[in-house]
């Protein structure tokens, strides 16, 4: 009989059940069959460690870049999976829940490419405090509560299991405890928040739909996809839309808001006639506005380091409603400077996590998850590089609105995002010397990437960040504030629309 196992492996639940789910299909049980699945008879996507197992199912746009030359040969398959919620809530129904605002730097720079000062951090704050919801004790018994609010609709928490060792380790190496990431304390290292309230992901489906269901002013058509908007003399008047029934023509009395993300909005905008004239010529589509969508694809990129150890936290007492015991830093290499360079996740991880997050998804190969799993607890830890310098690009293929999107997500084309990584994951990997690791005999696992150059040599380095990066799927960029949109989201050029998601980032926030 297989089994399935929850995060501790204590809870057994057999393959049938977790079939059952739905949201784990047959042809990747067989795929992973030497696999233990995390999973929990639950509500789907509610439940927060289902994460791993919702790419590649129909709650998946399943999209994909083309052939990439940064995936090297450590990855299953030599493309990015570019992946994003097909459902209520979008990424937020499937992402990884780690709550972040981003820094007052970020938001003074988008203020200062729109030239508009509601953008500021100071004009920005108050939102994110009216929407929040935090249950973190420390926090509201700290100064620190001022930056946060009870009473929002998004819920925010977090676990307090005891890394207490970890911390006193990051200490030595001169990053700070720190309660919370905010204004005062913009560095240091400190038990994640996550966007989960009483077991339930806080998805933007259920912190903002759910509670607004019953307005009789709220229709929401699921299983529905926009093919076009209708523009009549430069004025957005409608959406033709793909439901069941066929094709559905559905008129804006005021303006029509496009929110499909960061592949879905440049999509709709350029089969609309909105993009890029040359390259809309050429599918034949009819030009309302040149305009640079689909320009400035970016997102973070992350190293992933996996660190062997004898000793690991406590399993049996992390007994919550959180999906991984983890720690986040947020790091700058000149200490003075009040935004992070990288950013780390740190999750001590149970063999089960591990092979998961190796298998579904950082997608390396097989023998590699192997391998690791025959090993005892790890340290999964991302290195995040928070501001990439590298773009990518998303084109139409043709005309047909079914038809995926061209992704060239263009990781690491920029050569200072390499150098940057080499110093960040440098930086991070001195907690081999610290006292704490030599206690544990913590050691960084590198067999599986088959570089063979000297340990710790650039050269190994260089080979060591090709083999384990990945995008952090924080894509954003394509509708650009400053040349796509204006500060209050209106496209450039037509009267009546608005896009409102992550493209119009001009920079991923921090
Ligand atoms: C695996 C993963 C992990 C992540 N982890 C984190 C994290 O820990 N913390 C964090 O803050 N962020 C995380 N993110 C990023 C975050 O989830 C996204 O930045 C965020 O969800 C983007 O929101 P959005 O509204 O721009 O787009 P989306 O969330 O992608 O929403 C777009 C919506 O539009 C719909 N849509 C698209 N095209 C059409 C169409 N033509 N017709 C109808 N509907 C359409 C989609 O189905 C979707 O529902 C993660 C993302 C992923 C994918």
């Amino acid at each position: 009989m297989e089994h399935i196992y929850s995060l501790k492996g204590s809870k057994l639940m057999q393959l049938d059940e977790v079939r059952d789910l739905g949201v784990i299909n047959d042809a990747k049980l067989s795929y992973e069959k030497h696999v233990d699945h995390i999973a929990k008879k639950a509500n789907k996507a509610m439940y927060p460690a289902t994460i791993m197992y919702l790419k590649d199912t129909k709650f998946d746009w399943n999209l994909t870049t083309g052939f990439e030359d940064s995936v090297a040969t450590c990855h299953r398959n030599p493309y990015f999976e570019m992946t994003g919620g097909k459902m209520l809530g979008g990424s937020s129904s499937l992402n990884f829940h780690i709550y972040g605002r981003g820094y007052p730097e970020d938001y003074n720079s988008w203020a200062e490419i729109t030239k508009d000062d509601a953008w500021k951090w100071e004009n920005v704050l108050p939102y994110f405090i009216k929407s929040e919801r935090l249950t973190d004790p420390k926090i509201l018994n700290s100064p620190a509560k001022i930056y946060h609010g009870v009473e929002g609709n998004l819920g925010v928490s977090r676990d307090t299991f005891d890394a207490s060792d970890f911390l006193d380790a990051m200490k030595t190496l001169g990053h700070e405890s720190v309660v919370d990431i905010n204004d005062d304390t913009p560095l240091g290292y400190m038990n994640a928040l996550f966007t989960i309230a009483d077991g339930v992901r806080q998805s933007s489906a259920h912190a903002y739909l759910t509670p607004a269901k019953n307005r009789p002013n709220l229709h929401v058509l699921k299983n529905t996809l926009v093919h076009k908007i209708i523009i009549e003399n430069k004025n957005a008047v409608g959406v033709e839309v793909l439901t069941k029934n066929g094709v559905v023509t559905l008129k804006a009395d005021k303006e029509v808001i496009v929110s499909a993300g960061t592949f879905g909005s440049p999509k709709l905008l350029m089969l609309s006639g909105i993009g890029p004239k040359e390259r809309l010529l050429s599918k034949g589509i009819d030009v309302i506005e040149d305009l640079p969508v689909g320009k400035n694809l970016h997102d973070h990129v992350v190293v992933t380091m996996i660190y062997k150890m004898n000793k690991s936290i406590d399993f049996e007492s992390f007994v919550t409603d959180h999906p991984v015991p983890a720690l986040v830093g947020y790091v700058a290499l000149d200490k003075c400077q009040k935004f992070p360079d990288y950013q780390t996740q740190n999750y001590f991880a149970h063999p089960e996590v591990l092979i998961s997050y190796c298998s579904f998804e950082a997608r390396y190969r097989p023998e590699i998850c192997d391998n690791l799993y025959y090993q005892k607890n790890h340290l999964v830890v991302q290195v995040v590089h928070l501001n990439p310098k590298s773009r990518g690009d998303i084109l139409l293929k043709n005309s047909n609105p079914i038809d995926k999107p061209i992704i060239k997500v263009g990781y690491l084309t920029n050569k200072n995002d390499i150098e940057d990584l080499l110093t960040y994951v440098e930086d991070y990997n001195r907690i081999v010397n610290t006292s704490y690791f030599n206690n544990i005999g913590g050691e960084l696992v590198t067999d599986h990437t088959n570089c063979k150059a000297e340990f710790g040599s650039r050269k190994f380095w260089m080979c060591y960040i090709h083999c384990m990066m990945n995008g952090v799927r924080h894509f954003s960029g394509t509708c650009k504030m400053g040349s796509v949109v204006d500060s209050k989201l209106r496209v450039i050029g037509v009267n009546r629309l608005r896009v409102v998601d992550a493209s119009v980032m001009p920079q991923v926030v921090r």
